[in-house]
């Protein structure tokens, strides 16, 4: 028997994790590899944020934090929310958690009971069901494949609900696609949501000031007033401001569930650091405009990536909305051997060979939920890139 816990057996270590931390080893080992498998933007912390850090520290801000968080950030994320997407929010309806993760941790732990569905279009980022399986709950996967743009639609989505759903997870932009929902594809799914007032709703925008060609963001509960009492919107400093490794997201919803949210979180990390939630005030409260300048950096890359993957025999890349990724398709390589004579099966084929091969990291799709693909994060200096797209025609090109 098993020293460890039966619900470890549940989930598998996050694959998006994995990937980068195994091409940081490879690299520190001195071998010539691009990582591409990690979301996180290649710029630096803005100076801005980083000096309400050094403030902080400085004023002795240095103390535990209320399990919700400081109430200057609640306060920042409420005026955010009001400001950019005209929801209104009160403090007490805002947890700041380590990340978007721990949020959605704390809300599928708080609210989950065993055999409870979870409602994920797939692809969707690696970490929905597994987290959503660790509290007792059932995914319910619904396959959103390239021919719809990777959306779920109307239709799908009312032939998953049950009785049994508690949760339906939107993510836009998407991680792993990059796919964003306009006003009326969101539209759509409100509308099938208001004859089901069982099914709540998780709307990941990690990703909203990541969009390009004009595409406009818009989240749910703005979509359909409606349903705000029943949507939980989540977001993070992480991507847009280039704060991953401060750790804050933050989640806005139902009084009673953020409370419960707040219970859980007392009793594991407490909060996140202090310093962080204050670097947190400086970025939500300041200046924003290094944001469009980066993403005229993003959109570039998207491009090059775009045009040099679909360039490479055998790969099918669609150009997407938003976010720092592609999702190729790469159903034109299956079946095809490589020069050492093995034949590529699978996705994770595909990519182990792209790493062993050539040097390249990238994370392949049946971590996802939706094969045959490989998702490359273009957050990354623009010449690694061009390299690392040159190394995968290469690749393909090599398949026979
Ligand atoms: N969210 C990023 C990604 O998908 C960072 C790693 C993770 O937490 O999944 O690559």
């Amino acid at each position: 028997m098993s020293f460890l816990a039966d619900r470890l057996s549940l989930i598998q270590p996050s694959p998006t994790v994995a990937v980068s931390t195994k091409a940081a080893e490879l690299k520190a080992a001195g071998k010539d590899v691009i990582g591409l498998g990690a979301g996180e933007p290649d710029f630096d912390t803005p100076e801005h944020i980083k000096q309400a850090a050094f403030d902080a520290i400085n004023a002795g801000k240095t103390k535990y934090a209320p399990p919700a968080g400081i109430p200057e950030l609640r306060q920042a994320v409420c005026d955010k929310l009001q400001r950019d997407n005209n929801l209104s929010y009160t403090p007490d309806q805002i947890q700041v958690g380590c990340g978007g993760k721990q949020t959605i941790y704390n809300a599928l732990m708080a609210s989950v009971n065993p055999g409870d569905e979870v409602i994920i279009p797939a692809p969707y980022w690696v970490s929905y069901p597994d987290i959503a399986m660790l509290c007792e709950g059932k995914p319910v996967i619904v396959d959103c494949g390239q021919e719809s743009g990777f959306k779920i639609t109307a239709d799908q989505l009312r032939a998953a609900i049950t009785p049994k759903t508690k949760w339906l997870i939107l993510n836009s932009p998407s991680n792993p696609t990059g796919a964003g929902y306009s006003h009326d594809d969101l539209r759509a799914l409100a509308d099938v949501l208001l004859e089901h007032d069982h099914v709540w709703v998780m709307t990941d925008d990690m990703y909203e000031f990541l969009v390009y060609d004009g595409f406009e963001f818009w989240t749910i509960a703005q979509v359909e007033p409606k349903l705000q009492p029943r949507v939980l919107t989540l977001n993070g400093l992480s991507k847009a401001y280039c704060m991953t490794g401060w750790r804050v997201g933050y989640a806005a919803g139902d009084k009673d569930l953020i409370k419960a949210m707040n219970k859980l979180q007392s009793q594991s990390t407490t909060s996140t650091s202090t310093i962080s939630q204050w670097a947190g005030v400086g970025a939500l409260n300041g200046d924003h405009s290094f944001i469009a300048s980066n993403n005229e950096v993003f959109v570039q890359r998207r491009d090059l990536v775009v045009s040099m993957l679909n360039q490479a025999d055998g790969i099918d890349c669609l150009t997407p909305q938003g976010a720092f990724y592609v999702y190729p398709s790469i159903a034109g390589l299956i079946g095809r051997k490589t020069p050492a004579g093995k034949v590529i099966e699978t996705d994770e084929d595909f990519v182990t060979y792209l790493l062993e091969e050539e040097g390249v990291a990238a994370v392949h799709g049946a971590a996802f939920g939706l094969s045959p693909h490989f998702r490359i994060s273009y957050a990354t200096a623009t010449d690694l890139l061009e390299e690392a797209c040159s190394r995968i025609q290469r690749a393909c090109a090599a398949l026979n």
